[in-house]
C-alpha cells in the first residue's frame, strides 16, 4: 500500500503515519528524515539541500524530489510507503505521481487528517516539547500538571511556532499551499478525509476504517 498522509500542524499526522507504520510493516518516510540522512551522508543531494538551508534559503523542489525518488527506489519501499511531509505542492504531487508511474506504480490513498480550527489551537496551545528527550506532550491529554517530562523529568518547553499569535499564521499559510494539493487527490479520487476531533487514539482508528473500507478493494 503506498500512502501519503496530509494534516494541518497539530493535527497528529506525525504520530499517526508513524504507528500505522509500524502495524502494517511498511516504512515512514519524513521529509526532515530524507533530509537528515543525506545531508550527513553527504549526497550530492544532501549538500546541495545544506547549501540553500545554510543561506535561509528553501530548498527547491527538484532537489527535495531527487531525494524523495532516491529513498522511493530503495528496496524496502517495494511492498509500500508511507509518505509524511511530502508532498507538499501541487508540482512535487505531479512529479510523484509520474516518477511512481514509471517504476509501475501508483499512490492508493492519500490521507487528510481533518479538525476544525478551534480544535486544532486549543491542541497546539497545549502541546510542550521535553528540553531533554525531546519527546512532545499534550499537557491535557497527557494530565501533565508540574511541567516536567514523565520519562526523564526535565522541564518541558512550548515550542515558538505553537505560541497562539503564531499558530494562527501557520494556519492560513498551511492552507494557502494545501488547497491545491487537496484538490488535485480530490480528482484524482485519492483523498480520504479522517476526523480528528477526539483523541488521538479515536483518529487512529478512524485512519484503520478508512483504509479497510475503502482500500481493501483494490
Ligand atoms: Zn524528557
Amino acid at each position: 500500500m503506498n500512502l501519503i498522509f496530509l494534516g494541518a500542524p497539530g493535527a497528529g499526522k506525525g504520530t499517526a503515519s508513524k504507528k500505522l507504520s509500524e502495524i502494517i510493516g511498511i516504512p515512514h518516510i519524513s521529509t526532515g528524515d530524507i533530509f537528515r540522512a543525506n545531508i550527513s551522508g553527504g549526497t550530492e543531494l544532501g549538500r546541495l539541500a545544506e547549501q540553500y538551508i545554510s543561506k535561509g534559503h528553501l530548498v527547491p523542489d527538484d532537489v527535495t524530489i531527487g531525494m524523495v525518488k532516491a529513498r522511493l527506489s530503495e528496496p524496502d519501499c517495494s511492498k509500500g510507503f508511507i509518505l509524511d511531509g511530502f508532498p507538499r505542492t501541487l508540482n512535487q504531487a505531479e512529479a510523484l505521481d509520474s516518477f511512481l508511474t514509471e517504476t509501475g506504480r501508483k499512490i492508493d490513498r492519500v490521507i487528510d487528517i481533518v479538525l476544525s480550527e478551534s480544535t486544532l489551537v486549543d491542541r497546539l496551545a497545549y502541546r510542550r516539547v521535553c528540553i531533554g528527550c525531546k519527546l512532545s506532550y499534550n499537557l491535557k491529554s497527557h494530565n501533565i500538571t508540574d511541567n516536567l517530562c514523565p520519562v526523564c523529568g526535565s522541564s518541558l518547553m512550548m515550542r515558538d511556532d505553537d505560541k497562539p499569535e503564531v499558530i494562527a499564521a501557520r494556519l492560513v499559510a498551511y492552507h494557502k499551499d494545501t488547497e491545491p494539493l487537496i484538490d488535485y487527490y480530490v480528482r484524482t479520487r485519492k483523498l480520504v478525509r479522517v476526523n480528528s476531533e477526539e483523541k488521538i487514539a479515536d483518529t487512529f482508528a478512524n485512519i484503520l476504517a478508512a483504509l479497510e473500507i475503502k482500500g481493501m478493494k483494490q
